[in-house]
């Protein structure tokens, strides 16, 4: 039976994808982000997971707003780096686990979600803005991504991410094989990229968002778009993909590391977290 040995939080954004790829010349500023993944990184490590499912959402390089999906999986025996408009990154596509993915959409159709299916599912820096801190074996691990609409109104709930992540576990923990799965969700923190408040930061909230998280994902879930964009600003609202994450994670965490930077403009959370539930469907 595969089950969740852990759950990962972070912000993704281009700005990092960028100064990571500076290697031994990244600017001083960014140590604090950087050197704050290294616990994280050396604990993904330890628990070896055989498979990452990552909930995390498109900028516009996979979905448009002809056709945008909700919720979207991806099947594919591989997932191909999304051009963002600057040309590509040197790193490696990303594996896909198609038979993994497709006992996930069965089971997702069977617990009342519906995710877009998708044969080809290019990644942005949703994803690997983010992944390449967690080391070379990160990025060799099978992925499915799962991605979330927080772009396009009307945007799902956050309570409804929540039960997505639920659902998620259970989707996991009903697959015959053996497989360890660490479960990442990235988006935010706090950010805002146009009209009068640009550049909004919030780093109580962020501290306070990350606070719930670990001890009570329930009031989030309970917050309504309108406060989630207030309190961290307009595109800061996909703080809500966290909660997927949590959710899978079941009741009882213990926290194993958190770091929080707000260098520029959007702030930087990170948070490592370690499964004590052991019972299916623990959250609703
Ligand atoms: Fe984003």
């Amino acid at each position: 039976m595969a089950r969740i040995v852990g759950g990962i939080g972070s912000s993704h954004a281009p700005s990092i994808g960028a100064a990571w790829d500076k290697g031994p010349q990244r600017e001083d500023r960014w140590a604090p982000v950087f050197d704050g993944y290294l616990p994280a990184k050396h604990w993904v490590e330890a628990q070896q997971p055989d498979l990452l499912v990552i909930f995390y959402n498109d900028h516009m390089n996979r979905f448009f707003f002809d056709a945008y999906p909700t919720i979207a999986l991806g099947v594919g025996e591989v997932h191909k780096q999304a051009d963002e408009g600057w040309g590509k990154r040197a790193l490696p596509d990303l594996r896909g686990d198609p038979d993994f993915a497709w006992h996930l959409a069965r089971s997702l159709v069977e617990q009342e979600f519906d995710p877009t299916i998708c044969q080809e599912m290019a990644v942005d820096h949703g994803i690997l803005s983010v992944l390449p801190l967690f080391g070379d074996a990160a990025m060799t691990l099978p992925v499915v991504p799962i991605a979330i609409n927080v772009i396009q109104h009307p945007l799902p709930t956050a309570r409804r991410l929540f039960r997505l992540g639920a659902a998620v576990r259970r989707a996991i923990e009903s697959y015959p094989q053996d497989k360890r799965v660490l479960v990442m969700g990235t988006g935010g923190l706090s950010h805002q990229l146009h009209g009068e408040r640009y550049g909004f930061v919030n780093p109580d909230w962020d501290n306070r968002f990350m606070d719930l998280l670990e001890q009570e994902p329930e009031t989030l879930a309970a917050l309504p778009h309108q406060d989630w964009m207030e309190r961290g600003g307009t595109e800061g609202v996909e703080m809500i993909i966290w909660l997927a994450m949590r959710a899978a994670l079941g009741a009882q965490v213990r926290r194993v590391h958190r770091n929080y930077v707000a260098p520029m403009t959007t702030g930087l959370g990170l948070l490592a977290l370690e499964s004590l539930s052991h019972a299916v469907g623990e959250v609703r």
